[in-house]
C-alpha cells in the first residue's frame, strides 16, 4: 500500500506534536518508513527526517541541523562509504535543489536537548540550504545536509512561547549581517572582474549596471567555516554560481575545471585564489 508523499504541514499536526511511536505517522503520510529516517521518493523528492540517533555524525543546534545521509551501516555502525546514489539521499538532495520543505522529526534516542525523553516530536518545517561529503567519525564518508528552520508559519500560532521569541529575534539579525557583509566584499570581486563571470565571461547588463554574483569557495557559517576573505571569492554568473555551489563543476588545483565544465578559471593578477579552499570544495561537492 503505497501512502502518498506529501510535503509541508499536514492536516492536524503541529509543530510541538507529540508521537508515542513511529506507527502512528504512518497513515497520514506525516512519515511513512517505519525504519527509515528519510521519507521521500528518489525521483521526486523527501518530504521528511526522522533524528533517531542512529548516525553519529548528526548534529543538532535546535534552528540548524546537520542530517547524515543514508547508507553504508552494518549493525548501526559505519562500514563503508555513503554515496548519492542511494535511493534516500537522492530524494533529499532532489528536496535541496527544489527548495522543498521538509518536516523534521525527533526522537528520543537522538541524542540533543530537543529531544523528547520519550516517542517523537515534530519540530517543524525546514529547509536544506547545502548538501555536501565529508568523512565522518568513522572515518568513512558521509553524505550531509544541512536543514535551516524554516517554520515561519508558526508566527501566530496560538502557543507561541518564549524559546520561539528568542529564536526569531536571533535568526533576523544573523541574515541582516550576512546580507551587509555578503555586499559589500562582493561588490569588491565583482569590481575586481568587471562583472565578468569567471567561468563563461558573461556579463549581464541590467538597466542599472552590470550583474554578478559574488560567490564564497568554501562557505560561510556553519559547518564549514569558510573565510570572509577575497581570496574565498569567486565572481560569476548566477548559471555558474548555483552549478559550483551544487557540485556540478569543481576546479583543480590548476584552476583548470573539471566536471560539466571545461577550461580554465579566468584568474585576475591581483586575486590570489586560496588552493587550500579550492580543495575543500572539491572534497565536499565533487
Ligand atoms: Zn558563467
Amino acid at each position: 500500500m503505497a501512502r502518498k508523499l506529501i510535503f509541508g504541514e499536514i492536516k492536524d499536526v503541529k509543530e510541538g506534536d507529540h508521537f508515542i511511536n513511529r506507527k502512528i505517522m504512518m497513515p497520514s503520510s506525516f512519515h511513512r518508513m517505519w525504519a527509515r529516517g528519510i521519507d521521500g521518493d528518489k525521483n521526486i523528492g523527501a518530504a521528511a527526517i526522522c533524528l533517531s540517533g542512529g548516525y553519529e555524525d548528526d548534529f543538532d543546534s535546535g534552528d540548524l541541523i546537520i542530517y547524515t545521509g543514508a547508507g553504508g551501516q552494518e549493525n548501526k555502525k559505519q562500514v563503508e562509504d555513503q554515496s548519492w546514489d542511494h535511493p534516500d539521499n537522492m530524494a533529499l538532495y532532489n528536496s535541496f535543489i527544489e527548495g522543498y520543505p521538509v518536516r523534521v522529526i525527533r526522537g528520543h534516542k537522538h541524542k540533543s536537548e530537543f529531544s523528547p525523553a520519550t516517542g517523537y516530536t515534530y519540530s517543524g518545517l525546514y529547509k536544506i540550504s547545502d548538501a555536501w561529503i565529508e568523512r565522518g567519525k568513522s572515518i568513512y564518508k558521509v553524505c550531509r545536509f544541512k536543514l535551516e528552520y524554516d517554520g515561519e508559519s508558526q508566527i501566530g500560532a496560538k502557543s507561541i512561547n518564549l524559546d520561539y521569541r528568542t529564536r526569531e529575534k536571533k535568526r533576523r539579525k544573523d541574515i541582516v549581517v550576512r546580507v551587509v557583509r555578503d555586499t559589500m566584499l562582493s561588490k569588491t570581486i565583482k569590481e575586481l572582474y568587471d562583472y565578468e563571470c569567471q567561468v563563461c565571461g558573461l556579463r549581464i547588463k541590467t538597466k542599472v549596471g552590470y550583474y554578478a554574483e559574488g560567490a564564497h569557495i568554501r562557505p560561510l557559517g556553519k559547518p564549514h567555516n569558510g573565510d570572509d576573505n577575497i581570496n574565498n571569492l569567486l565572481c560569476l554568473c548566477p548559471n555558474h554560481h548555483v552549478m559550483f555551489d551544487k557540485g556540478v563543476f569543481t576546479i583543480k588545483d590548476d584552476f583548470s575545471l573539471s566536471g560539466y565544465e571545461s577550461g580554465k578559471l579566468n584568474i585576475h593578477d591581483e586575486h590570489n585564489i586560496s588552493i587550500e579552499n579550492i580543495k575543500y570544495h572539491r572534497e565536499s561537492y565533487d
